[in-house]
């Protein structure tokens, strides 16, 4: 199935210029919704990962099913002050200013296997405070997992050596 041709493209929003990809319209649709997971985890079947990382909030509606499907537990990284317990925090820049993301200080074992998710793939700020986050708390990063990729930002050179995967590429 074509995932593309159920994605809504949204100009300006959520500010002039900005072409932003709704996939609301993706999700509603059954067949749209079990090809999504379906594409995203296969890549990482049989790879041994022990826990799945989904980036607020659009990282949680797609990393949690991952996760089940993979037999994997599922952790969330979230916007500050969301998470109750001691957290880590990672700042990262934004187009103006900066914006931060914080993990349970006790959310990754010191070596566990860990594939982070999240929808959109843009300049790679958002995934590279994750991969940072992963890192400082020991896990072992095998991978990042995105629906789409906007080639056109570059994020994998925010990403170094990581290993990158995207269903979806614009
Ligand atoms: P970035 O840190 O620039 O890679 O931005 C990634 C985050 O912003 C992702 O969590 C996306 O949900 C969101 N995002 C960025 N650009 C877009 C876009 N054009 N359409 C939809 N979501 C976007």
């Amino acid at each position: 199935m074509d995932l593309k041709k159920h994605i809504r493209e949204v100009p300006d929003f959520p500010k002039t210029g900005i072409l932003f990809y709704d996939i609301t319209t993706l999700l509603r649709d059954p067949a749209g919704l079990a090809a999504t997971i379906e594409q995203l985890a296969a890549p990482f079947s049989g790879k041994g990962i022990d826990v799945v990382i989904g980036i607020e909030s659009r990282g949680f509606i797609l990393g949690a099913p991952v996760a089940e499907r993979l037999g994997a537990g599922f952790i969330p990284i979230r916007k500050p002050g969301k998470l109750p317990a001691e957290t880590r925090t990672e700042s990262y820049n934004l187009e103006y200013g900066q914006d931060a993301l914080q993990i349970h200080a006790d959310a990754v074992d010191n070596g566990q296997c860990v594939l982070i998710v999240d929808d959109v793939l843009a300049t790679g700020g958002t995934a590279a405070a994750a991969a940072a986050l992963v890192q400082s708390l020991g896990g072992d990063l095998h991978a990042l997992a995105f629906l789409i990729e906007l080639k056109g930002l570059d994020g994998r050179a925010k990403l170094g050596g990581q290993n990158i995967f995207s269903v979806l590429q614009y």
